[in-house]
């Protein structure tokens, strides 16, 4: 992606108010993961590195979930790498295999085109079942009723600054719901492409009516204008609507990254979200892939494609929180696979950060920071 040569600091130095900071109390919050035995190598690189920057010294609980039983090696491993305490729950089988009412032959078949397509975990069954149990499941798990807030930790990553506040109490006391560290246009190579597929296709789904939907995606506005009490009256949609020369606005298909999340259950507990999920889910697009054909045959992504991810995590922060609601955490250097994070400001030093400032992916065309940067400030 193009580096941005004239790219200035966005005005998230001020950072983190001081009170937040050498906390007595903590949160209701739990720090969570799914993950396969077979990721345990992983896992225990990513938590070694969250208690070395963060929860030894704050010290909050972990729920690990899986849809197998975690083997004893997993445990042991995890157990001798947290400060804390670990639970590990199963996931329910109805929170996690393909529902009955999917017709098998045609899911089969979409399976079988984006093999084909060679999309990234296009032929996998579990890995749409992950993407619809984090959709839809996670936060019920009978692990987690408990608490209000969670961080989402993958296997494999990695957290490059000390991270001296609680982001817990934080989220709590400024009313926050959804905490992110990057966001991007679900697909991460072909964005020029996708950028073309989508033009025309894909319009202003979230502020003008539909009155004929013919695709997915345009049932999910519907769902929208069939439901406007549900959304939040100040919500951030603008985020994902660039607008045109010709004043046209178009969805710029940015997300936020759903492997790291701060957020409140309570975002995905309440009515509005479980209402748009269960609709989502009754189209059978997690199996189906069809949220539209244009997205459905551009975006190689994520979760096969990554349209789902949109229009169940994401529009919910944005369509269902009030956008200064969704916090954007400068100060949380964060990696995975090859995009990471790495804070501005003085948020590096104090931080001790280890990561390159000047290869952050804020600093690239790929990052939609600018997007949602301009929900609040008006940047030339
Ligand atoms: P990516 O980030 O989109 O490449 O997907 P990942 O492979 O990292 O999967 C996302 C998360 O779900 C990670 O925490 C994985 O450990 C977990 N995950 C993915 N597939 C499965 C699965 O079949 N079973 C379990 N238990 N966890 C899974
Ligand atoms: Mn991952």
């Amino acid at each position: 992606p193009a580096r941005y040569t004239n790219w200035t600091e966005p005005p998230y130095t001020t950072g983190i108010p001081e009170k937040y900071y050498n906390t007595k109390y903590r949160a209701n919050a739990v720090i969570i993961m799914l993950a396969r035995n077979s990721d345990v190598d992983g896992a225990e690189s990513s938590i070694t590195q969250l208690e070395a920057r963060f929860n030894a010294q704050f010290g909050y609980p972990y729920v690990f979930l899986n849809d197998v039983p975690f083997t004893e090696e997993f445990k042991r491993r995890m157990r001798a790498v947290v400060s804390t305490s670990a639970e590990f729950g199963l996931v329910p089988p109805e929170h996690w295999n393909q529902p009955e009412w999917i017709n098998e032959e045609k899911a089969s078949k979409a399976r079988d085109k984006m093999g084909a397509k060679h999309v990234p975990f296009g032929t996998s069954v579990s890995y749409r079942n992950m993407c619809r149990f984090y959709s839809g499941f996670f936060f019920r798990h009978a692990l987690l009723l408990q608490y209000q807030y969670y961080w989402r930790v993958e296997p494999d990553v990695q957290f490059s600054c000390d991270i001296q506040f609680d982001p817990f109490l934080f989220m709590q006391g400024e009313d926050k719901k959804y905490g992110f560290t990057i966001s991007l246009p679900d697909d991460r190579t072909t964005i020029r492409t996708l950028r073309k597929n989508v033009r025309g296709t894909v319009s202003v789904y979230f502020s003008s009516r539909m009155s004929a939907p013919t695709s997915e995606p345009e049932r999910a506005a519907e769902f929208v204008n069939k439901n406007p009490d549900l959304v939040s009256p100040d919500n951030g949609v603008d985020m994902l609507l660039d607008t045109h020369k010709s004043g046209k606005k178009e969805y710029n298909r940015c997300h936020f990254w759903s492997n790291f999340e701060i957020g409140d259950f309570d975002l995905w507990r309440g009515e509005p979200y479980m209402k748009f999920f269960e609709f989502l889910d009754s189209r059978g697009g997690f199996y189906y892939e069809r949220w539209g054909d244009a997205p459905v045959h551009t975006f190689g992504g994520k979760c096969a494609p990554s349209d789902w991810e949109f229009f169940s995590q994401l529009p919910a922060a944005l369509l269902f929180a009030r956008k200064d609601q969704v916090h954007f955490f400068n100060e949380i250097g964060y990696q995975h696979g090859e995009i990471q994070h790495c804070p501005v400001g003085s948020a590096f030093e104090r931080g001790r950060c280890t990561c390159s400032q000047a290869t952050s992916v804020d600093r690239t065309s790929l990052s939609c920071l600018n997007r949602y940067d301009a929900l609040f400030v008006s940047r030339p």
